[in-house]
């Protein structure tokens, strides 16, 4: 891997070509913009008209090194340290997942439902990078907002989103499977979460990028029981969930009508309901209690 020399231009078209195989074209001009942005601080604009200045001996080496780990297939979001979540910048590190666009559609979901509710309490479970919580507090400073996970490193991640967002978030390191240390969480009006939810059979078809990089615990459920998850959220909101209250889940669409028999299942909620997402697959459930 060589660089022709330090023009903007030269370092543009060693993205281009070195990651020809890894990334379309138009991705690629994504990533080129993200990387610039991040590490020189340049804008779309600035690619045009600096594309004949020099970049200086560390600014060369940075996009140099962040060339090399897209490469080996190293997502984008864990080389910058940083991504983009409901319109606002999250911190994310090998210890959480990186935000999806399907769980932005769920916090719209959420957002949309309870327009009119002004005080609600709200619990996010198996929580990673705080994306949930976050973007809900930061819409709706009058509602009180939790959420847990079972891995300290991922809550130390949402606690500093949740500064960085100047939002107060109640966080606790806790496991849902668990009775004993859920027992003494209080109450909610809404209950959500997006837990892990590939099957290990899905993950020969997985993209590199996702399985090498992105933390296993927050992905995958053994096949054996790939319901485990959803099963004791359902069964927490027998005690947990307000009357009236609402779950929602994001789910695998290939489990999402066992998920929907599940909760019809424990006979708690009057409505329960499967949603699309925007590429049209089954993603959501919601139940109203
Ligand atoms: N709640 C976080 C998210 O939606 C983490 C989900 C997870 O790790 N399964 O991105």
């Amino acid at each position: 891997m060589r660089v022709a020399s330090n023009k903007v231009q030269d370092l543009i078209s060693f993205y281009q070509n070195e990651l020809k195989e890894v990334y379309a074209p138009g991705e690629i001009n994504f990533i080129v913009q993200q990387s610039f942005k991040h590490f020189v601080n340049f804008n779309s604009t600035d690619l045009i008209i600096k594309k004949n200045d020099n970049l200086n001996q560390s600014d060369l080496l940075h996009l140099y090194d962040c060339c090399k780990a897209l490469k080996e297939h190293k997502p984008l979001q864990y080389i910058l340290g940083e991504t983009v979540f409901y319109g606002l910048t999250f911190k994310v590190d090998a210890s959480v997942l990186i935000p999806r666009p399907e769980t932005e559609e769920l916090v719209e979901l959420i957002l949309k439902d309870t327009q009119r509710v002004d005080r609600l309490s709200i619990l996010d479970i198996g929580t990673g990078s705080g994306c949930i919580p976050v973007s809900l507090k930061k819409n709706k400073p009058e509602w009180e907002v939790s959420a847990i996970d079972i891995s300290k490193n991922a809550l130390d991640v949402a606690k500093q989103n949740a500064e960085l967002n100047n939002c107060s978030v109640n966080f606790f390191l806790k496991s849902i499977l668990s009775e004993r240390e859920y027992a003494e969480l209080g109450n909610f009006d809404i209950i959500v979460s997006n837990p892990p939810y590939i099957a290990r059979q899905e993950e020969a078809q997985m993209h590199e990028r996702v399985k090498n990089y992105e933390p296993h615990i927050a992905l995958f459920v053994e096949d054996s029981d790939a319901l485990l998850f959803y099963r004791n959220i359902i069964d927490f909101c027998k005690t947990h969930l307000n009357i009236n209250g609402q779950l929602y889940f994001e789910l695998n669409p290939i489990y999402a009508n066992a998920i929907k028999t599940l909760a019809e299942g424990s006979e708690q909620f009057k409505e329960v309901s499967l949603l699309k997402d925007l590429s049209g697959n089954i993603r959501f459930l919601k139940a109203i209690k």
